[in-house]
């Protein structure tokens, strides 16, 4: 199979991950839940994921990352400790389902700060007019239909000066561009374990500024047994239940791998992919290619309009030739109101590190082939 697909999860992955995973289930138990080998073991694993992550994102202390089982999960806690109902929240024109329909499940009142695909000096305009008295504003860094690499450093900058609590959705930039807590000063950002930063699906990661948090689910932590509310310190406070060792101890692999890259190296390789790609579906009358015209806004995200075929007529096509891409509305139908595609949603193609050069040329063949073959129809 040729994968394009990352933006939904990874699945090339270093063969540390699947043996770290295995590791786990043979030698692990519940960590915090006993002082024997195979819990101390698991516990030790937890520690060092959660210091890994804390090095690769700005976190000093290690307890204030917190495990999730996805980026929706992490989005969840946050939304809900920091928007009630009515509350007014700023969100960009390009946020997932993962935010948008918590913030209606909430009750709360969202102010889209719109703006257009690829222009981030009007994204940054947007969020100041619409900032001021915002309870919580929500901003993704990367849009998962097109690559857009919103202006996250600034929106949040315009935050810290407005007193708004920032959460930020990580899910296509982790792993991938470089985002420091600390200098952000977000209150929350979200990630998933199985995209960028390569670990087991099942697996997300919640970085939170304070304890200030409300629990999404009580239950057991191994700590404070005799009491019956939640422990109010991190980790705890958010990691009720058992954890998923495995997962975790893959997403420690992925995170390891990731670190032993030079730095930027896992973006010059998408960038390249994402214009090959690009270079050789350009100029045809039956593609409208979304491209941003500086790297600086884009990741190895490249949304296709395929007029004249149907978008998951095209993806059914490449499926069955092996290539493995997606269509529709990718989660997001904010971000194709905001760029136009809602009514026929884009094709997206999407690369990983271990996506080479080959694959990215026989996709694009493929998907010509396809293209003309409807068009003779
Ligand atoms: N936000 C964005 C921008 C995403 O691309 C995704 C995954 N498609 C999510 C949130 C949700 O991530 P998860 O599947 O890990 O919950």
């Amino acid at each position: 199979m040729i994968y394009l697909d990352s933006a939904a999860t990874s699945y090339h992955k270093p063969a540390a991950v699947r043996h770290a995973v295995l590791r786990a289930l043979t030698t692990m138990t519940s960590p915090g839940r006993g002082g024997y080998p195979s819990a101390m073991e698991a516990a030790d694993t937890l520690y060092a994921c959660r210091c890994a992550l804390g090095d690769l994102f700005g976190v000093e202390d290690p307890a204030n990352v917190v495990f999730t089982s996805s980026a929706t999960h992490g989005l969840n806690i946050a939304l809900k400790t920091l928007v009630g109902p009515g509350d007014r929240v700023v969100i960009s024109g390009f946020e997932h389902n993962a935010v948008t329909r918590p913030l209606r499940a909430i009750g709360a009142e969202t102010v889209v700060a719109a703006s257009p695909l690829f222009d981030p000096d009007a994204a940054v305009e947007a969020y100041r007019r619409a900032l001021p008295g915002a309870k919580a504003a929500v901003c993704c860094h990367v849009s998962n239909v097109f690559g857009y690499v919103l202006p996250v450093e600034r929106i949040a900058a315009l935050c810290r000066e407005e007193g708004v609590p920032l959460v930020i959705d990580a899910a296509q930039s982790a792993g991938v561009l470089p985002l420091d807590m600390r200098e952000l000063g977000a209150a929350f950002t979200a990630m998933p374990g199985h995209k960028g930063l390569l670990g087991p699906q099942g697996t997300g990661v919640l970085l939170c500024a304070s304890d200030a948090v409300l629990p999404l689910l009580e239950g057991g932590t191994g700590s404070l047994g005799e009491s019956e509310e939640m422990p109010e310190f991190l980790p705890d406070r958010l990691e009720a239940g058992t954890h998923n060792v495995p997962g975790i101890a893959g997403l420690l692999a992925g995170v390891s791998w990731l670190q032993r890259q030079e730095p930027g190296a896992v973006r010059t390789h998408e960038t390249a992919l994402r214009h090959r790609l690009a270079n050789a579906l350009r100029g045809r009358r039956d593609l409208r290619l979304f491209e941003a015209e500086e790297d600086a806004c884009q990741t190895g995200v490249l949304s296709v309009v395929t007029d004249g075929l149907d978008g998951e007529e095209a993806a059914r096509q490449l499926g069955e030739a092996g290539i493995a891409v997606r269509a529709g509305l990718h989660c997001a139908p904010l971000a194709h109101r905001s760029a136009g595609t809602f009514d026929t949603g884009t094709l997206r193609l999407s690369v990983s590190p271990f996506t080479t050069e080959r694959e990215i040329d026989a996709a694009a063949a493929r998907l010509i082939e396809i293209l003309e073959r409807s068009a003779r129809k």
